[in-house]
C-alpha cells in the first residue's frame, strides 16, 4: 500500500519503489539466467563425466577381461605345476594359519660311496626326447651343456611299455594330463620335498627317471673334479707359482667360462691384454707375425693357458690365439684378479671382534652353571584369546621357542624346545648337535647368546638370551619396507656378526629377516644356527641348504660353496629390507632358482644408487667376485658408500643410537611377537642316546 499523504519523499519513495521493483525483477531474471547457465554447465559437466565414467567402465571391463584371462592362465599354470609344487619337508601345523613364513630347506652333502654311477644306454631319439623335456623346464634348461648331457645319460628306465598318459591329481581333483615329453617331480632332485599331487598312469607308460642322490652325487662329484682339475692347470702357471691352494681356489671362484666359435680370435697380437685363459675344451692355435707373415708357433690343448702376464703387467699381446674348433675356456680379467689377490691382507683377524670374545665369557660363564631347567617357568599371555597359555615366541622347522623366566630374579630367556623323536625321524641329530656346539662357543654382541642347554626324555632345550624387540621380519611386514637408515643399521649389525663368525671359520647359511632379532636397544642379533657349519679357508661344502629366496647360485648348482654364499644372502637381505620382498621370488621354488641363476636384479625406482651398487656387488654370480669375498674381505663391505653413515667402532661398542628402536612397541614382554596357540600335543619319548652330550 502507498500512502498518498506522504509528501515528496513518499512519491520519490514510490517511484523509486517502482523502479526498484523493476530492477529487482531484472536482477531476478538475471539470477535465473545465471542459474540456468550454471545448471546447464553442471549438466554438461555431468554428461561429460558420465561419458568419462562410461569410458572408464569400458576400460575397466577390458581390464577385468584381461585379468580373468590371466587368472585362467595362472590357474592352468598352477595345474601344470601341480605335479610337484615347492613345499619343503616341514610338516604342516596350526601355525600356518597364523603366519606364512618361509621355511628353510636342506639336503646333506652326497655320500662318497655312491659317487661312481654309470650312465644308461639310450638311442639317439630317446636322448633327443629327454633333452627336449629337460629343455622345457625353467630350472633345468639353465644347466650347462655338460650337466645337461650328464642328466640325459643318467636317466634310467622305470617301466617299458608303449608311450601313454599320466593323470595328475591333487586333493582328489584332476589337475592335468601328462603325455610324452612332459616332466614331473623336478624339485625332488634338489632336496627332499613333500609331494603335493599324485600322478597315476591312465595308460601304460614309459618313464625316464633320475634319483636325487644320483643327480646330486654326480653334480657334486663333477664340480669337485672340475675344481681339482683347474687347480692342477693353475699350478702350472709360472706367474701364479707363489700362491697357495687357498689363493688358487679363490681365483677359481672368480673365473668364468667363455666359449669361442671356430676361427674366432681370442687374443690378438699387439693389442692390450687384460685377460688370462685356461683351455677347458678344444684347441687354440698360437701364431705370430714374422716378416709380415703369420707364423704358426704351436697348438695348445686342454689344460694349457695363455695370457697370464696380462694379469700382473700392462702388456701388449705378443701372439695371436685363435680357436681351432669350438673352444671353451675358463678366464679371469686383470681387474677381477687384482680384487682377488693378494690374500695376505684378507681380513682373517678382526681385533675388535676378538676383543669382544675375550670380554664376554665372564659375563655368561657364571650364568651357565647356575641355571637349572626346573627353575625356568613359562611366561603366560596376560590377555587376548590365548590368555593363560604359555607364550610361544616363534615356531621353526624343528623348534618351538618359548618365553621362560626365573622365579627367583625374574630374568627372561628364550627357550628353544625340540622334540627328540622328531629330530631322529628327520635324521637331524647331527645338525642339532652342531647348532648347539657352534652357539656354545659364540660370544658376540650381534649373535644371540646360549646360556645353557638341557635334555630330558622327550626334548632337548637351548636356553638363549631373550631378544624382546621381536623379529626384523615382523617389523618389516608391519611397515612394508624400511627407510634406508634402518636397513643400513640392521645390515651393519649383520656384517659385524658375519665378521665374527667368518673369522671363527663358521659359515651361517640361513640369513633372512626371520632369523634377525631386535634386542631392547634395537640392536640386531642373529639367531638360528641350524645350518651353520665350520669350514676352513679354501675348503668347500656341498650340501644344499638355506631358504630358497636366499640361496646362492653355486649352492643351487652343487658347485661347492663357502663364505661367499653368506655374502650373496647379505645382498638379498638388503634388497628385501629396502623393498619389502626379496629380489628373486615366486611361489614356486623352481622359479626362484631359475631367477637366481639368471641373476637379473630389478630395482624399483625409489632405491638409491648406493643401495643398488652394494646389492649388485654382493649378488655377483661368481663367488670370487662378490663383495666381502674379494682380497680385502669384509672390509670392502664396511667401506662401501652405502654404509657411510655408520661409525663401525661405535656400533661395536653399542654406542650408536639404533634407528630401529622406534619399531619396538612397549607393553607386555611378548608384545613385539606374533602370537601362537599353545601346542598341547605331547612329544614321544626317545632314548637312542644321540643327545648324550647335549647339556651345558
Ligand atoms: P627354522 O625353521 O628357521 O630353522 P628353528 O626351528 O631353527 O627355525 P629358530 O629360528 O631358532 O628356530 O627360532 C624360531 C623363532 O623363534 C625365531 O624366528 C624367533 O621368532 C624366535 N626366537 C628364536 N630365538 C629367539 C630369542 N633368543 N629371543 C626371542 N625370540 C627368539
Ligand atoms: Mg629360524
Amino acid at each position: 500500500m502507498i500512502d498518498a499523504r506522504q509528501p515528496d519523499l513518499s512519491g520519490r519513495t514510490r517511484r523509486s519503489g517502482v523502479r526498484e521493483a523493476w530492477s529487482i525483477q531484472v536482477i531476478f531474471i538475471r539470477q535465473m539466467e545465471a542459474q540456468i547457465k550454471k545448471l546447464r554447465q553442471t549438466l554438461e559437466r555431468e554428461c561429460q563425466r558420465n561419458q568419462e565414467l562410461q569410458n572408464q567402465n569400458q576400460e575397466l571391463r577390458k581390464q577385468l577381461e584381461q585379468k580373468e584371462k590371466s587368472l585362467q592362465a595362472l590357474q592352468k599354470r598352477l595345474e601344470e605345476l601341480g605335479s610337484d609344487t615347492a613345499r619343503t619337508s616341514n610338516e604342516s601345523n596350526e601355525m600356518t594359519e597364523f603366519r606364512q613364513s618361509r621355511a628353510a630347506v636342506m639336503a646333506p652333502e652326497p655320500e662318497a660311496e655312491i659317487l661312481e654311477i654309470t650312465g644308461v644306454q639310450k638311442s639317439s631319439s630317446e636322448k633327443a626326447q629327454i633333452e627336449k623335456a629337460i629343455g622345457k623346464n625353467d630350472f633345468f634348461r639353465r644347466l650347462d651343456e655338460e650337466q645337461m648331457s650328464m642328466m640325459v645319460d643318467l636317466m634310467k628306465l622305470l617301466d617299458y611299455r608303449p608311450a601313454g598318459e599320466l593323470k595328475v591329481k591333487q586333493a582328489g581333483r584332476d589337475l592335468r594330463t601328462l603325455s610324452a615329453g612332459d616332466m614331473f617331480g623336478e624339485l625332488a632332485i634338489l632336496y627332499n620335498c613333500k609331494r603335493t599331487a599324485s600322478v597315476r598312469a591312465i595308460t601304460p607308460v614309459k618313464l625316464w627317471c633320475i634319483e636325487r642322490q644320483t643327480y646330486r652325487s654326480i653334480m657334486t662329484n663333477k664340480s669337485k673334479r672340475k675344481r681339482e682339475q683347474i687347480m692342477g692347470f693353475l699350478k702350472t702357471a709360472r706367474t701364479l707359482k707363489a700362491l697357495n691352494d687357498v689363493q688358487l681356489s679363490k681365483i677359481i671362484d672368480s673365473m668364468e667360462e667363455v666359449k669361442f666359435q671356430e676361427n674366432e680370435v681370442i687374443v690378438r697380437e699387439g693389442t692390450e691384454g687384460n685377460t688370462f685363459y685356461i683351455i677347458l675344451k678344444g684347441e687354440v692355435l698360437v701364431t705370430k707375425k714374422v716378416n709380415g707373415h703369420q707364423k704358426i708357433i704351436r697348438k695348445m690343448g686342454e689344460g694349457e693357458h695363455f695370457g697370464e702376464l696380462a694379469l700382473i703387467r700392462e702388456i701388449l699381446r705378443t701372439a695371436t690365439c685363435t680357436a681351432v674348433g669350438t673352444v671353451t675356456c675358463f678366464s679371469i680379467d686383470k681387474e677381477v684378479f687384482e680384487e682377488t689377490i693378494p690374500f695376505e691382507s684378507l681380513e682373517l683377524h678382526d681385533d675388535d671382534t676378538f676383543l669382544q670374545e675375550v670380554e664376554k665369557p665372564q659375563k655368561t660363564g657364571s650364568l651357565k652353571s647356575s641355571l637349572k631347567l626346573k627353575d625356568l617357568i613359562p611366561v603366560l599371555y596376560q590377555e587376548g584369546s590365548f590368555q593363560g597359555d604359555p607364550v610361544t615366541l616363534g615356531v621353526g622347522g624343528f623348534g618351538k621357542v618359548e618365553l621362560v623366566t626365573t622365579l627367583e630374579d625374574r630374568r627372561y630367556f628364550a627357550m628353544k624346545r625340540i622334540s627328540k623323536q622328531h629330530v631322529v625321524a628327520k635324521k637331524q641329530e647331527g645338525h642339532i648337535l652342531l647348532e648347539k656346539k657352534i652357539l656354545q662357543t659364540i660370544r658376540c654382541d650381534f649373535i644371540v647368546t646360549l646360556h645353557a642347554a638341557f635334555k630330558d626324555s622327550r626334548f632337548v632345550y637351548m636356553i638363549m638370551e631373550f631378544c624382546p624387540g621381536g623379529e626384523v621380519w615382523t617389523k618389516l611386514k608391519e611397515v612394508g619396507r624400511f627407510q634406508e637408515n634402518i636397513a643400513v643399521f640392521i645390515t651393519a649389525c649383520v656384517v659385524e656378526a658375519y665378521a665374527y663368525l667368518h673369522n671363527k671359520g663358521v659359515l651361517y647359511r640361513d640369513l633372512k629377516p626371520e632369523n634377525l632379532m631386535l634386542d631392547s636397544k634395537g640392536y640386531v642379533k642373529l639367531v638360528d644356527f641350524g645350518f651353520a657349519k665350520e669350514l676352513s679357508w679354501g675348503e668347500k661344502t656341498y650340501s644344499f641348504c638355506g631358504t630358497p629366496e636366499y640361496i646362492s647360485p653355486e649352492i643351487i648348482q652343487n658347485q661347492g660353496h663357502d663364505f661367499a654364499a653368506d655374502f650373496w644372502s647379505l645382498g638379498v637381505l638388503i634388497f628385501e629390507l629396502l623393498v619389502g620382498s626379496p629380489p628373486f621370488s615366486s611361489s614356486d621354488p623352481q622359479k626362484i632358482y631359475a631367477k637366481i641363476l639368471d641373476g637379473l636384479l630389478k630395482f624399483p625406482a625409489f632405491m638409491s644408487e648406493a643401495s643398488k651398487s652394494i646389492i649388485s656387488k654382493l649378488c655377483r654370480p661368481r663367488p670370487g667376485q662378490r663383495l666381502g669375498n674379494t682380497k680385502n674381505g669384509i672390509k670392502d663391505v664396511r667401506n662401501h658408500r652405502w654404509f657411510h653413515s655408520i661409525n663401525w667402532h661405535k656400533l661395536r661398542m653399542r654406542q650408536l643410537e639404533a634407528p630401529t628402536v622406534r619399531l619396538i612397541r612397549k607393553g607386555p614382554c611378548y608384545i613385539n611377537f606374533d602370537r601362537f596357540p599353545y601346542d598341547k600335543t605331547q612329544a614321544e619319548e626317545e632314548f637312542s642316546g644321540w643327545d648324550c652330550d647335549f647339556c651345558v
